[in-house]
Protein backbone atom coordinates (compact mmCIF):
# COMPACT_ATOMS: atom_id res chain seq x y z
CA UNK A 1 0.00 0.00 0.00
CA UNK A 2 0.92 3.25 -1.17
CA UNK A 3 2.43 5.65 1.60
CA UNK A 4 -0.25 7.41 3.54
CA UNK A 5 -0.83 10.88 2.94
CA UNK A 6 -0.94 13.93 5.46
CA UNK A 7 -4.57 14.26 6.34
CA UNK A 8 -4.19 18.00 6.17
CA UNK A 9 -3.01 18.32 2.77
CA UNK A 10 -5.79 15.03 2.15
CA UNK A 11 -8.83 17.63 3.01
CA UNK A 12 -6.66 21.19 1.88
CA UNK A 13 -6.56 22.91 5.01
CA UNK A 14 -4.12 24.15 7.09
CA UNK A 15 -2.43 22.52 10.17
CA UNK A 16 -4.25 25.62 12.43
CA UNK A 17 -7.91 24.79 10.51
CA UNK A 18 -11.19 26.09 12.63
CA UNK A 19 -13.46 22.94 13.78
CA UNK A 20 -15.52 24.77 10.72
CA UNK A 21 -12.91 24.70 8.31
CA UNK A 22 -12.46 21.01 8.93
CA UNK A 23 -16.11 20.33 8.29
CA UNK A 24 -16.28 22.64 5.07
CA UNK A 25 -13.20 20.88 3.60
CA UNK A 26 -14.80 17.53 3.91
CA UNK A 27 -18.04 18.21 2.91
CA UNK A 28 -16.45 19.44 -0.34
CA UNK A 29 -14.05 16.46 -0.79
CA UNK A 30 -16.99 14.04 0.38
CA UNK A 31 -18.83 15.85 -2.92
CA UNK A 32 -16.10 15.79 -5.18
CA UNK A 33 -15.07 11.86 -4.76
CA UNK A 34 -18.89 10.39 -4.07
CA UNK A 35 -18.44 7.14 -5.77
CA UNK A 36 -21.68 7.31 -7.20
CA UNK A 37 -21.30 11.10 -8.29
CA UNK A 38 -17.49 9.81 -9.90
CA UNK A 39 -18.55 6.65 -12.10
CA UNK A 40 -15.99 6.73 -14.34
CA UNK A 41 -13.45 7.83 -11.84
CA UNK A 42 -12.25 4.56 -10.83
CA UNK A 43 -9.79 6.11 -7.79
CA UNK A 44 -12.99 8.09 -6.85
CA UNK A 45 -13.98 5.68 -4.03
CA UNK A 46 -10.04 5.30 -2.72
CA UNK A 47 -10.09 9.70 -2.69
CA UNK A 48 -13.66 9.44 -0.82
CA UNK A 49 -12.18 6.41 1.74
CA UNK A 50 -9.17 8.78 2.38
CA UNK A 51 -11.18 12.26 2.94
CA UNK A 52 -13.24 10.01 4.88
CA UNK A 53 -10.83 9.11 7.17
CA UNK A 54 -9.15 12.37 7.51
CA UNK A 55 -12.18 13.94 8.73
CA UNK A 56 -12.83 11.47 11.42
CA UNK A 57 -8.99 12.09 12.76
CA UNK A 58 -9.43 15.69 12.57
CA UNK A 59 -12.45 16.05 13.74
CA UNK A 60 -12.16 14.42 16.43
CA UNK A 61 -10.73 16.88 19.30
CA UNK A 62 -8.32 14.28 20.86
CA UNK A 63 -7.58 12.12 17.95
CA UNK A 64 -6.63 15.47 16.07
CA UNK A 65 -4.16 15.94 18.99
CA UNK A 66 -2.49 12.63 18.69
CA UNK A 67 -2.57 12.99 15.40
CA UNK A 68 -0.55 16.27 15.39
CA UNK A 69 2.02 14.77 18.08
CA UNK A 70 2.83 11.51 16.45
CA UNK A 71 1.40 11.39 12.90
CA UNK A 72 -0.55 8.24 11.83
CA UNK A 73 1.02 6.01 14.28
CA UNK A 74 -0.98 8.18 17.09
CA UNK A 75 -4.33 7.19 15.65
CA UNK A 76 -3.74 4.12 13.62
CA UNK A 77 -3.25 1.24 16.07
CA UNK A 78 -1.71 -2.15 14.14
CA UNK A 79 -4.95 -3.48 12.81
CA UNK A 80 -5.14 0.33 11.35
CA UNK A 81 -7.93 1.09 13.93
CA UNK A 82 -10.79 2.85 13.82
CA UNK A 83 -12.91 0.99 11.59
CA UNK A 84 -12.19 2.77 8.27
CA UNK A 85 -12.10 -0.59 6.34
CA UNK A 86 -16.22 -0.25 5.70
CA UNK A 87 -17.96 2.71 6.44
CA UNK A 88 -18.76 0.96 9.99
CA UNK A 89 -16.84 3.74 11.81
CA UNK A 90 -18.85 6.50 10.75
CA UNK A 91 -22.38 7.32 13.22
CA UNK A 92 -22.87 10.81 12.12
CA UNK A 93 -23.51 11.53 15.25
CA UNK A 94 -21.02 14.87 15.08
CA UNK A 95 -21.72 15.58 11.27
CA UNK A 96 -24.63 16.28 9.08
CA UNK A 97 -24.81 14.02 6.41
CA UNK A 98 -27.79 15.40 5.58
CA UNK A 99 -25.88 18.12 4.21
CA UNK A 100 -24.07 15.94 1.90
CA UNK A 101 -26.32 13.59 0.09
CA UNK A 102 -29.21 16.18 0.63
CA UNK A 103 -27.51 17.76 -2.59
CA UNK A 104 -26.10 14.29 -4.04
CA UNK A 105 -29.14 12.35 -3.87
CA UNK A 106 -31.80 15.58 -3.08
CA UNK A 107 -33.21 13.95 -0.04
CA UNK A 108 -33.37 11.68 2.57
CA UNK A 109 -32.66 8.05 3.93
CA UNK A 110 -32.19 4.95 2.12
CA UNK A 111 -28.81 4.41 1.84
CA UNK A 112 -28.89 0.36 1.48
CA UNK A 113 -25.28 -0.12 1.02
CA UNK A 114 -24.14 2.50 3.95
CA UNK A 115 -24.52 1.10 7.23
CA UNK A 116 -22.81 3.26 9.21
CA UNK A 117 -25.20 6.40 8.25
CA UNK A 118 -27.49 6.18 10.74
CA UNK A 119 -27.58 8.77 13.11
CA UNK A 120 -28.99 12.66 12.87
CA UNK A 121 -30.15 12.69 9.40
CA UNK A 122 -33.89 13.88 8.84
CA UNK A 123 -36.09 14.07 6.02
CA UNK A 124 -36.90 17.97 4.77
CA UNK A 125 -35.07 20.74 5.17
CA UNK A 126 -33.02 21.14 7.86
CA UNK A 127 -34.76 23.59 10.46
CA UNK A 128 -31.86 25.95 11.81
CA UNK A 129 -32.16 28.70 15.12
CA UNK A 130 -30.95 31.66 14.00
CA UNK A 131 -27.68 33.40 15.10
CA UNK A 132 -27.25 35.53 18.42
CA UNK A 133 -26.48 39.22 17.72
CA UNK A 134 -24.05 41.50 19.74
CA UNK A 135 -24.44 45.04 20.24
CA UNK A 136 -22.72 47.63 21.95
CA UNK A 137 -24.26 50.41 23.87
CA UNK A 138 -23.18 53.81 25.20
CA UNK A 139 -24.76 54.68 28.82
CA UNK A 140 -23.56 58.07 30.37
CA UNK A 141 -22.41 57.69 33.93
CA UNK A 142 -25.63 58.81 35.88
CA UNK A 143 -27.68 56.18 33.59
CA UNK A 144 -25.58 53.40 34.42
CA UNK A 145 -25.53 54.17 38.07
CA UNK A 146 -29.58 54.65 38.56
CA UNK A 147 -30.84 52.58 35.81
CA UNK A 148 -32.72 54.53 33.13
CA UNK A 149 -35.17 53.55 29.91
CA UNK A 150 -33.30 53.62 26.21
CA UNK A 151 -35.27 53.10 22.86
CA UNK A 152 -33.49 52.14 19.75
CA UNK A 153 -34.66 50.77 16.32
CA UNK A 154 -33.39 47.84 14.69
CA UNK A 155 -34.44 45.85 12.13
CA UNK A 156 -35.53 42.22 13.17
CA UNK A 157 -36.81 39.47 11.02
CA UNK A 158 -40.48 38.32 11.87
CA UNK A 159 -43.95 36.73 10.70
CA UNK A 160 -45.27 38.16 7.45
CA UNK A 161 -48.61 39.72 8.87
CA UNK A 162 -50.28 39.72 5.89
CA UNK A 163 -50.25 35.72 5.04
CA UNK A 164 -49.26 35.34 8.97
CA UNK A 165 -45.74 33.46 8.63
CA UNK A 166 -47.75 31.17 4.95
CA UNK A 167 -45.90 32.74 2.85
CA UNK A 168 -49.34 31.99 0.90
CA UNK A 169 -53.05 31.58 0.71
CA UNK A 170 -55.71 28.93 -0.23
CA UNK A 171 -53.44 25.70 0.90
CA UNK A 172 -54.00 22.82 -1.12
CA UNK A 173 -52.59 19.39 -2.00
CA UNK A 174 -49.00 19.94 -3.68
CA UNK A 175 -49.81 17.65 -6.64
CA UNK A 176 -45.80 17.23 -7.41
CA UNK A 177 -45.38 14.88 -5.07
CA UNK A 178 -49.69 13.92 -4.21
CA UNK A 179 -49.39 15.35 -0.95
CA UNK A 180 -47.09 12.76 0.62
CA UNK A 181 -44.11 15.46 0.31
CA UNK A 182 -41.25 12.98 -1.20
CA UNK A 183 -40.54 11.68 -4.07
CA UNK A 184 -39.29 8.49 -4.45
CA UNK A 185 -36.71 6.83 -7.55
CA UNK A 186 -34.65 4.27 -7.66
CA UNK A 187 -30.78 4.50 -7.79
CA UNK A 188 -28.07 2.93 -9.53
CA UNK A 189 -25.02 3.04 -7.17
CA UNK A 190 -21.56 0.95 -7.08
CA UNK A 191 -23.03 -0.92 -4.05
CA UNK A 192 -26.23 -1.87 -6.26
CA UNK A 193 -29.65 -0.48 -6.71
CA UNK A 194 -31.97 1.26 -3.95
CA UNK A 195 -34.48 3.13 -3.37
CA UNK A 196 -33.95 6.92 -2.25
CA UNK A 197 -36.46 9.04 -1.37
CA UNK A 198 -36.03 12.76 -2.27
CA UNK A 199 -37.88 15.53 -0.37
CA UNK A 200 -40.41 17.31 -2.88
CA UNK A 201 -38.91 20.52 -3.96
CA UNK A 202 -42.39 21.95 -4.81
CA UNK A 203 -43.41 21.94 -0.92
CA UNK A 204 -40.27 21.53 0.98
CA UNK A 205 -41.47 18.25 2.10
CA UNK A 206 -44.81 19.49 3.70
CA UNK A 207 -46.98 18.29 0.87
CA UNK A 208 -49.09 21.13 0.86
CA UNK A 209 -48.56 24.43 -1.69
CA UNK A 210 -50.38 27.30 -1.60
CA UNK A 211 -52.57 28.63 -4.65
CA UNK A 212 -51.67 32.35 -4.72
CA UNK A 213 -48.16 33.58 -3.30
CA UNK A 214 -48.09 36.40 -0.59
CA UNK A 215 -46.93 39.65 -2.31
CA UNK A 216 -45.95 40.73 0.82
CA UNK A 217 -42.99 38.73 1.66
CA UNK A 218 -42.08 37.32 -1.97
CA UNK A 219 -43.59 33.98 -0.55
CA UNK A 220 -41.11 33.76 2.40
CA UNK A 221 -43.62 34.21 5.47
CA UNK A 222 -41.04 35.97 7.05
CA UNK A 223 -40.02 39.60 6.79
CA UNK A 224 -38.06 42.50 7.53
CA UNK A 225 -39.13 45.09 9.70
CA UNK A 226 -37.75 48.07 11.16
CA UNK A 227 -38.84 47.75 15.35
CA UNK A 228 -38.51 50.25 18.34
CA UNK A 229 -36.99 48.41 21.09
CA UNK A 230 -37.53 49.82 24.58
CA UNK A 231 -35.60 48.40 27.49
CA UNK A 232 -35.35 49.13 30.84
CA UNK A 233 -31.73 49.04 31.97
CA UNK A 234 -31.52 48.20 35.54
CA UNK A 235 -29.60 50.62 38.43
CA UNK A 236 -26.07 49.63 38.70
CA UNK A 237 -24.60 48.21 35.11
CA UNK A 238 -21.14 48.53 34.77
CA UNK A 239 -18.86 48.58 31.48
CA UNK A 240 -19.12 44.47 30.14
CA UNK A 241 -22.82 43.59 31.64
CA UNK A 242 -24.54 42.05 28.99
CA UNK A 243 -28.74 42.36 29.10
CA UNK A 244 -30.20 39.44 26.44
CA UNK A 245 -33.19 40.66 24.63
CA UNK A 246 -35.13 37.19 23.33
CA UNK A 247 -36.13 36.63 19.23
CA UNK A 248 -34.40 40.11 18.36
CA UNK A 249 -31.08 38.03 16.70
CA UNK A 250 -30.87 36.92 13.76
CA UNK A 251 -33.54 34.77 11.70
CA UNK A 252 -33.54 31.15 11.69
CA UNK A 253 -34.16 29.05 8.94
CA UNK A 254 -36.77 27.11 7.44
CA UNK A 255 -39.08 27.97 10.30
CA UNK A 256 -36.30 27.57 12.87
CA UNK A 257 -36.85 30.71 15.91
CA UNK A 258 -34.72 33.93 15.76
CA UNK A 259 -31.73 33.81 17.79
CA UNK A 260 -30.89 36.26 20.32
CA UNK A 261 -30.10 40.50 20.85
CA UNK A 262 -27.12 40.85 23.57
CA UNK A 263 -26.64 44.02 24.25
CA UNK A 264 -23.22 45.42 25.94
CA UNK A 265 -22.89 48.40 27.84
CA UNK A 266 -19.86 50.67 27.81
CA UNK A 267 -20.46 53.21 30.73
CA UNK A 268 -18.93 57.06 30.44
CA UNK A 269 -16.51 57.90 33.31
CA UNK A 270 -17.46 60.46 35.34
CA UNK A 271 -15.79 63.53 36.02
CA UNK A 272 -15.17 63.36 39.84
CA UNK A 273 -16.46 60.02 41.09
CA UNK A 274 -14.82 56.79 39.76
CA UNK A 275 -15.77 53.65 39.77
CA UNK A 276 -14.68 50.20 40.84
CA UNK A 277 -17.33 47.79 40.74
CA UNK A 278 -20.14 49.15 43.19
CA UNK A 279 -17.71 50.97 45.29
CA UNK A 280 -16.75 54.73 44.61
CA UNK A 281 -13.82 56.97 45.02
CA UNK A 282 -13.85 60.03 45.35
CA UNK A 283 -10.82 62.43 45.64
CA UNK A 284 -11.90 65.79 48.32
CA UNK A 285 -9.22 68.48 48.00
CA UNK A 286 -8.46 70.30 51.55
CA UNK A 287 -6.44 73.49 52.20
CA UNK A 288 -3.23 73.80 54.50
CA UNK A 289 -5.23 75.11 57.44
CA UNK A 290 -8.44 72.57 56.76
CA UNK A 291 -5.92 69.26 56.60
CA UNK A 292 -3.83 71.11 59.80
CA UNK A 293 -7.21 71.95 61.93
CA UNK A 294 -9.48 69.67 60.65
CA UNK A 295 -13.15 70.58 59.48
CA UNK A 296 -16.30 69.85 58.89
CA UNK A 297 -16.70 69.11 54.74
CA UNK A 298 -20.06 68.97 52.67
CA UNK A 299 -18.97 65.87 50.35
CA UNK A 300 -20.92 65.03 47.35
CA UNK A 301 -21.90 61.43 47.46
CA UNK A 302 -24.34 59.51 44.34
CA UNK A 303 -27.09 60.15 46.79
CA UNK A 304 -26.70 63.87 47.45
CA UNK A 305 -23.77 65.75 50.00
CA UNK A 306 -23.06 64.52 53.22
CA UNK A 307 -21.32 66.04 55.83
CA UNK A 308 -18.17 64.49 56.85
CA UNK A 309 -16.05 65.63 59.88
CA UNK A 310 -12.23 65.56 58.57
CA UNK A 311 -10.04 65.20 61.74
CA UNK A 312 -6.81 67.55 62.86
CA UNK A 313 -4.09 66.31 61.15
CA UNK A 314 -5.23 64.84 57.77
CA UNK A 315 -2.55 64.12 55.04
CA UNK A 316 -2.83 63.87 51.39
CA UNK A 317 -3.96 60.23 50.84
CA UNK A 318 -5.12 59.59 53.92
CA UNK A 319 -8.84 57.73 53.29
CA UNK A 320 -12.40 57.59 54.85
CA UNK A 321 -15.13 55.01 54.27
CA UNK A 322 -18.29 56.05 53.74
CA UNK A 323 -20.92 52.98 54.30
CA UNK A 324 -23.21 52.59 51.73
CA UNK A 325 -22.70 55.21 49.37
CA UNK A 326 -21.04 53.39 46.82
CA UNK A 327 -23.50 52.17 43.84
CA UNK A 328 -26.76 50.26 44.34
CA UNK A 329 -26.43 47.56 42.02
CA UNK A 330 -29.76 46.30 41.87
CA UNK A 331 -28.79 44.27 38.66
CA UNK A 332 -25.86 42.42 40.89
CA UNK A 333 -27.80 42.93 44.28
CA UNK A 334 -25.44 44.23 45.89
CA UNK A 335 -24.69 47.44 47.17
CA UNK A 336 -20.37 49.45 47.39
CA UNK A 337 -19.43 51.54 49.68
CA UNK A 338 -17.63 55.37 49.08
CA UNK A 339 -14.04 56.39 49.93
CA UNK A 340 -13.30 59.66 50.09
CA UNK A 341 -9.32 60.65 49.86
CA UNK A 342 -7.90 63.64 50.85
CA UNK A 343 -5.53 65.38 48.77
CA UNK A 344 -4.03 69.10 50.50
CA UNK A 345 -3.20 71.91 48.21
CA UNK A 346 -0.88 74.25 49.13
CA UNK A 347 -0.78 77.70 47.52
CA UNK A 348 1.78 78.88 45.75
CA UNK A 349 0.89 82.54 46.02
CA UNK A 350 0.49 84.39 49.53
CA UNK A 351 -0.68 87.62 50.26
CA UNK A 352 1.68 89.60 52.16
CA UNK A 353 -0.21 89.29 55.44
CA UNK A 354 -0.05 85.22 54.78
CA UNK A 355 3.31 85.27 54.31
CA UNK A 356 4.27 87.20 57.37
CA UNK A 357 1.84 84.56 59.37
CA UNK A 358 3.19 81.23 58.33
CA UNK A 359 6.82 82.62 58.74
CA UNK A 360 5.75 83.25 62.39
CA UNK A 361 4.46 79.40 62.31
CA UNK A 362 7.89 78.03 61.05
CA UNK A 363 9.70 79.59 64.18
CA UNK A 364 7.81 77.00 66.21
CA UNK A 365 8.75 73.40 65.72
CA UNK A 366 6.45 71.38 63.46
CA UNK A 367 8.49 68.16 63.27
CA UNK A 368 6.34 64.97 63.62
CA UNK A 369 8.28 61.59 64.46
CA UNK A 370 7.97 60.88 60.63
CA UNK A 371 9.84 63.79 59.88
CA UNK A 372 12.73 63.31 63.21
CA UNK A 373 13.15 60.15 62.14
CA UNK A 374 13.93 60.67 58.39
CA UNK A 375 16.60 63.65 59.68
CA UNK A 376 17.81 61.15 61.75
CA UNK A 377 18.66 58.57 58.94
CA UNK A 378 19.98 61.79 56.97
CA UNK A 379 22.97 62.53 59.35
CA UNK A 380 24.14 59.09 59.93
CA UNK A 381 24.63 58.94 56.37
CA UNK A 382 26.93 61.03 55.91
ZN1 LIG B 1 -44.77 18.30 -2.87
ZN1 LIG C 1 -46.52 37.10 3.49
Amino acid sequence: MAEKRDYYDVLGISKNATEAEIKSAFRKKAKEFHPDLNKDDPNAAEKFKEAQEAYSVLSDENKRKMYDQYGHAGVNGPSGAGGFGGFSGFDGADFDFGDIFDSIFGGAGGFGGFSGFGGGHQSGPRVTRGSDILMRMDLAFDEAIYGCEKKFSLDVVEDCDECHGHGGFDREECSTCHGTGTITREQQTILGSFMSKTTCSDCQGTGKTYKRKCSECAGKGRIRKNKKITINIPAGINTGDRQRISGKGNPGSNGGENGDLYIEFVVDEHDYFVRDNDDIYLEVPLTITESILGCKKEIPTLYGNVKLNVSAGTNSGDKQRIKGKGVDNTYHRHKGDMYVIFKVYTPKKLSREQKQLIERLSETSLETDEIRKFNKFTENND
